[in-house]
Order: C-alpha cells, then sequence, then structure tokens
C-alpha cells in the first residue's frame, strides 16, 4: 500500500519523465470533474467548499489572534448566495436548452465583475454562490449590486430574440459564524427576503 503523497515524491527526481507527466494531468483532470461544474465550468459545491473553508478557519483564527495578524492575512469574508429569478418559467417557456444557455452566460457576467481571488460556484440548479476574499459588508453589498444590475441589463440573444434576465441575491459577511455552512445558509435566508420582496433585488443580512 503506497500513500499517493509518497508515491509522487518517489518520482519526483525523475525530470522530463513522461509516464510521471501524463499522471499528473491525469490528477488534474479528475480533479477538474470532482470539483468544477461541467455545464457553467465554474467550481460545483465541493470543489468550493473545500478551498473556501480553509480560507474561513484562516479569517477566523486571524480575528481571534488579532496581535499575530501579518499583512497578508485575509481578515474579512463575505458570501453572495444568487438565485435566478421565475427560472423554471424560462425553461417551460423556451426550452431547457436556453435554460442551460442563461446559466452559463450568467456565470460569465459573474466572473466578469469579480477578482481573480474570488471563489464562485455553481451552488445546485440555478444557485450560485460567490466567496468574496477580504471582502466586508459594504463592499460585499456594492459588488452584489452591480452584479444584479450587470445581469439585469444584459439580456440574453437567442435567435434574433432578446430575453431578459434577473437574480435575486443575499448577502452575508462574516461576523459570528462559527463555520462556513452557517455564513452560506445565512446568506441564503437573506436571498429569501429578496424573493418574498419582488426579486431581482440585493438583501443585506
Ligand atoms: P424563483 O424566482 O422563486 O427562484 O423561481 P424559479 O422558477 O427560479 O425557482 P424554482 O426553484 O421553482 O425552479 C428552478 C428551476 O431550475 C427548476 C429546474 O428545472 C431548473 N433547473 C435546475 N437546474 C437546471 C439546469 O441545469 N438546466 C436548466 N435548463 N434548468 C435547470
Ligand atoms: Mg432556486
Ligand atoms: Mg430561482
Amino acid at each position: 500500500h503506497v500513500k499517493h503523497g509518497d508515491f509522487l515524491r518517489g518520482m519526483k527526481n525523475q525530470k522530463n519523465n513522461p509516464a510521471l507527466s501524463r499522471l499528473k494531468k491525469e490528477i488534474r483532470r479528475l480533479k477538474g470533474l470532482l470539483e468544477r461544474d461541467e455545464l457553467t465550468g465554474l467550481l460545483n459545491r465541493r470543489g468550493f467548499k473545500l478551498v473556501l473553508e480553509k480560507i474561513f478557519q484562516e479569517v477566523h483564527w486571524t480575528r481571534r489572534h488579532p496581535e499575530k495578524r501579518k499583512s497578508v492575512r485575509v481578515e474579512s469574508l463575505a458570501i453572495l448566495f444568487l438565485d435566478i429569478d421565475h427560472f423554471k418559467k424560462l425553461n417551460d417557456q423556451y426550452g431547457h436548452d436556453v435554460g442551460d444557455q442563461a446559466l452559463r452566460f450568467i456565470a460569465r457576467l459573474i466572473g466578469d465583475r469579480l477578482r481573480g481571488i474570488d471563489l464562485v460556484s455553481r451552488w445546485g440548479g440555478e444557485e450560485i454562490v460567490v466567496g468574496l476574499l477580504g471582502a466586508n459588508q459594504t463592499a460585499a453589498r456594492v459588488v452584489a449590486e452591480d452584479i444584479r444590475q450587470l445581469i439585469a441589463s444584459s439580456p440574453l440573444k437567442v435567435k434574433g430574440k432578446k430575453i431578459l434576465l434577473s437574480v435575486s441575491i443575499g448577502v452575508a459577511s462574516l461576523n459570528k459564524e462559527r463555520n462556513l455552512d452557517e455564513l452560506i445558509d445565512k446568506a441564503d435566508k437573506v436571498m429569501y427576503q429578496a424573493k418574498k420582496r419582488g426579486r431581482n433585488l440585493v438583501r443585506v443580512g
């Protein structure tokens, strides 16, 4: 029985070993399958939590040990929980393929507005969860409002038709939550308030 890490260490000295290159490539491919959503290319729930849980712990730790804080440490974290409005109607009216196109389109628009270090995941069917590293509540609200406006003002073009889309967004920034699930749960609940208030809205928890 050889552990994965030991195996790779053992092969480390072999520069330009084609078998090793193939193996590394294969691992990257499998990681992609495990951690990314096929339709949108965004992280899936597993991939997102894998990365963000570590960051959550880091922020949590930094807050409890302010004296040990280094300038590089991330000191805040915010979550945006987005849910596409009336997505079922879109599918019913235009078909599942157009629904899929809308998902990809919205994923791209969100990515356009974020920085490279932010994390975006397809959380479920038509739900997208974003992790904003280093963002406090005020900063997160601005990003959420920008994304909402960008989506509402960018119609999806299908066969000469322009389809208007919108999202409801819940914003939650790290306060007293003890783990990532609690923080995401907060953002989800806030998102539902945006739905209740009429959709195409940002609410902050
Ligand atoms: P609301 O504004 O309240 O969010 O209404 P909604 O219609 O968006 O919400 P609901 O949860 O009723 O419907 C979500 C729909 O998303 C139902 C499901 O068929 C669709 N859906 C989920 N995943 C996919 C997907 O991968 N592709 C497509 N085309 N549709 C999907
Ligand atoms: Mg939903
Ligand atoms: Mg929806």
